[in-house]
């Protein structure tokens, strides 16, 4: 399904150009027109989820190889000296764009792309907490 006022949806069809570095039939990958660093793109379904937890199971199995295979390409090209995958959900982690999408960031030496956080404790009530939620394979 595609979504009517939604910019992604409109350039991974092509209904909006773009510069496009990958195509297939489920997936676009273009430049990103406010790069952190030379060469930052995004990996974008062609089909709408508004995030990570929307997306299909068979979509999201898809993402990383195609994200591996730009980003190798990427990386060879432009002499990266590191890679960063990033992929926002939610305003308060930086989304913007309410499609789901996939940050290629090619890092090099000196740049000044920043993707950090202060490294905090894991406490025990923390820890507790979270591994009682469980899940199919604990
Ligand atoms: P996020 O903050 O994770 O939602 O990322 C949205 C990204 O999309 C930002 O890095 C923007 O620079 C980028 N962006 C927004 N509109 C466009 C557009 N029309 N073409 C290319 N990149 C875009
Ligand atoms: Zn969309």
């Amino acid at each position: 399904m595609k979504k009517d006022d939604c910019i992604f949806c409109k350039i991974a069809n092509g209904e909006i150009p773009s510069a496009t570095l990958y195509e297939d039939d489920d997936f676009r990958v273009i430049l990103d027109l406010n790069p952190a660093s030379k060469g930052h793109a995004l990996v974008l379904p062609k089909e709408h989820a508004d995030d990570l937890f929307s997306l299909p199971d068979e979509t999201a199995a898809r993402v990383l190889p195609v994200a591996k295979k730009v980003a190798g390409r990427l990386y060879r090209g432009l002499n990266c000296d590191g890679f960063n995958l990033v992929q926002n959900n939610g305003e308060i982690a930086g989304q913007t764009v309410f499609h789901f999408h996939m940050h290629l960031i090619p890092r090099y030496l000196k740049d000044t792309v920043n993707v950090g956080w202060k490294p905090g404790t894991l406490t025990e009530e923390d820890k507790e907490e979270i591994l009682a939620l469980g899940g199919e394979n604990v």
